[in-house]
């Protein structure tokens, strides 16, 4: 792939989402002559690129055969920081994750252990993978993120994270170009690709040890000019008064609804809880002081996400996170808060439904976006 030509990339794009093409097919979606489409095709034969098979009569009497993507031509390494754990896996051409492992970790420990221990497990993943069919990296993190630095910026919950150049620490050791992205935007895409891809406008709400929002707006990954789109988590409430947020101010939807908030919150009842998923797990033994209490949470959650139906007017909100895991209560609530206090028009079309992607969304939504960057060569939508 590293030798692929502009032309063979136009080549390469005619098989996204198409499993299998002729020549001829490949000549009438890429406008290109014969000799252009046999010559790319040709090359990428050679570099094993797409594999060739026989097919069946065409219209014409002919045997055509066919072209596919070899699935094992090339793969993405990922790395995925949430809050109390850390992924590590690998993906192919296809977007399918191969092999993951994942350890149990504290993002609030700081990157001085945590970020070695990633390395030395992305390593051990890339192992008996030939160096040219390493396309690249994608590092996905439970914060704000600068392409343009390739950091995390004023991460609330990732102190100490932001002096690791993710982009250029991952270039020197593995030679391969990195990207850094949102956990929630990976979210967002995963949903978007994979389950929703006809849904134009959609909001992916992660509720975890923080809350935030990935946006799909048009098809596209909307990040904003900071890459701060969708930190729907600092949101101020007015009904909520005088509650510091970590992120300096007070009030904010995450002061008093997401996992870090409620873990203080809950502690000070008198229960040993440590993360979202200990409250999740009481949710699910059916405690009611626990049940209540992430009821009202959801119902603020959903309080901002009105006002972002109001502003984007999506036709699907996706809720996710080990919070929503715990008790169908977080999504009865937020939908009844948001249909009250949104707009009719903007919840017209409005539907709002928990993932269904399981536990290895944000690493198929990394897998996707490595396609689009290190294979497909195109931006994240
Ligand atoms: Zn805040």
């Amino acid at each position: 792939m590293n030798s692929t030509s502009h032309s063979e990339r136009d080549l390469i794009q005619c098989f996204r989402g198409r499993p299998q093409l002729t020549r001829a097919e490949i000549q009438e979606l890429t406008g290109f002559s014969r000799v252009t489409v046999s010559h790319g095709i040709k090359h990428l034969l050679g570099s094993d690129t797409l594999i060739e098979s026989a097919g069946t009569l065409s219209h014409g009497g002919r045997n055509a055969s066919y072209l596919s993507l070899n699935e094992n031509s090339g793969y993405v390494g990922i790395v995925y920081f949430s809050a109390t754990s850390m992924s590590v896996a690998i993906s192919n051409i296809k977007g399918e994750v191969l092999k993951s492992t994942s350890t149990s970790i504290s993002i609030e420990d700081g990157p001085d252990q945590i970020f070695p221990q990633s390395i030395a497990l992305l390593k051990e993943s890339f192992k008996g993978i030939n160096k040219s069919k390493r396309l690249g990296v994608i590092i996905g993190v439970p914060g704000p993120v600068s392409h343009e630095l390739g950091k995390v910026v004023s991460p609330p919950i990732m102190r100490g994270w932001d002096k690791i150049n993710f982009h250029q620490e991952f270039h020197d050791i593995f030679g391969l170009p990195t990207y850094l992205e949102n956990d929630a935007n990976l979210l967002a895409i995963a949903e978007h690709r994979l389950v929703y891809p006809n849904e134009k406008n959609l909001i992916l709400v992660k509720i975890a040890t923080g809350i935030g929002s990935g946006l799909i707006l048009n098809n596209q990954l909307h990040r904003g000019s900071n890459g701060s789109a969708g930190d729907i988590g600092h949101i101020q409430l007015d009904a909520l008064k005088g509650i510091a947020c970590r992120c300096g101010h007070t009030d904010c939807v995450e002061s008093f609804a997401s996992g870090w908030a409620l873990v203080e919150k809950i502690r000070t009842l008198g229960y040993k809880v440590e993360n979202s998923k200990d409250i999740a797990e009481l949710c699910r033994k059916g405690d009611t002081k626990i049940l209540n209490l992430v009821t009202e949470a959801s119902s603020y959650i959903g309080h901002a996400l009105a006002d972002a139906v109001n502003l984007l007017n999506p036709s699907k909100i996706v809720i996710t996170g080990s919070l929503v895991d715990g008790t169908d209560l977080v999504l009865a609530t937020i939908k009844e808060s948001v249909y009250q206090r949104a707009g009719a028009l903007a919840t017209k079309n409005l539907q709002i439904e928990t993932s269904q992607l399981g536990e290895d969304a944000a690493l198929l939504g990394s897998a996707q976006l490595g396609l689009d960057q290190f294979f497909y060569k195109v931006s994240a939508s």
